[in-house]
């Protein structure tokens, strides 16, 4: 029978499958309010590796995944969603008996999808996505604050034992995350919409904006403060983690789009039949929006 893991959301050994910029955060959170004895941390290249020692993130560092696992009572996937699968093979049969492992991505029905079936009987998958984040990737870009007044959605799949669950939430109540559990689906309808439609849409006008004509280019750069310059900032996220999201929440960021490309065709006839009173009706609706963002101190 497996160990029971403590529910005080604080461990022994905590391993880290990934250390950029959600996986440096995760070390200095953990660091900050101790709730780990030793971070052992694992990434793919000696390069991210040797940024990770000499910022001292961790307590050991290795580029062998099943030697960073091994003994870990809590394993942390922080890769793009689509490397899951294949670092959790890698993994193999090095898992602790009664190991909780959870991991950040930003879709969450694919985690369980990729890395459920590689894991052995013996330990607890509780899925998370802590909706903080910035632009920047990497070891550097982390900082120990990030995920505070932020939320993380836990999604623990049917039949989780409730004691891994209390587990993941604590460690990440304890650095000042507000917690909320859903179902891996309902997560990904909700994200579609909040966070993977508005990065799609970036991602295509600053295209555009770079497919236009050269002179017209600089011109873009320099008036960007109206409202391009945002644009620009969420389409200079990382392209492999973006490709990644998209790729995995394909049914969900579908719908969405397909309901926004009808809402555009809309605003379009609006425009074109010079209906502002449709037009401002909708820019006041949007504006409440915002007000309820800012109360939420979600801003
Ligand atoms: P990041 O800064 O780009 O770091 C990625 C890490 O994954 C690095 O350690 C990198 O290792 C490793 N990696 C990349 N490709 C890999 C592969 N094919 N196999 C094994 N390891 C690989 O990424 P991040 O922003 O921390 O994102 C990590 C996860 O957090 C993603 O699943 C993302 O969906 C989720 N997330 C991100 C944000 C955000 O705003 N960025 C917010 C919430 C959740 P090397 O450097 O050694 O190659």
């Amino acid at each position: 029978m497996s160990k029971e893991p403590e529910a005080d959301g604080r461990f022994s050994r905590v391993a880290l499958m990934g250390i950029g910029l959600i996986g440096s955060s995760l070390a200095r959170a953990m660091r900050k309010h101790n709730l780990a004895d030793h971070i052992a941390i694992y990434t793919r290249r000696e390069e991210t590796l040797n940024t990770a020692r000499e910022l001292g993130l961790g307590d050991s560092y290795s580029t062998d995944p099943a030697d960073v696992v091994t003994d870990a009572d809590l394993v942390i996937f922080c890769v793009p969603v689509g490397a899951n699968a294949a670092l959790a093979t890698q993994c193999g049969s090095a898992f602790k008996a009664g190991a909780i492992i959870s991991d950040v991505g930003s879709v969450k029905k694919a985690v369980i999808r990729d890395i459920g079936p590689v894991l052995p009987d013996r330990v607890h998958l509780v899925p998370a996505h802590p909706i903080a984040g910035t632009e920047y990737s990497g070891p550097e870009a982390g900082f120990a604050t990030l995920f505070q007044g932020r939320w993380c959605i836990v999604t623990p799949p049917p039949g989780t034992q409730e004691q891994a669950t209390r587990s993941v939430v604590r460690f990440w109540e304890r650095m000042g995350s507000m917690v909320a559990e859903m179902e891996a689906g309902h997560h990904d309808a909700v994200l579609a919409i909040t966070s993977h439609l508005p990065h799609l849409i970036a991602y295509t006008i600053v295209g555009t904006a770079t497919d236009l004509e050269t002179s017209i280019q600089q011109e873009v750069i320099k008036y960007s403060a109206g409202g391009f310059r945002d644009f620009t900032r969420i389409a200079a996220s990382d392209p492999v983690m973006w490709r990644d999201v998209f790729l995995n929440n394909k049914e969900a960021v579908l719908e969405m789009l397909g309901r926004f490309s009808e809402d555009l065709s809309a605003v379009q006839r609006m425009i074109r039949w010079g209906e502002g009173d449709k037009l401002e009706e909708l820019f006041h609706r949007t504006g409440e929006i915002r007000r309820g963002v800012i109360e939420a101190k979600q801003a």
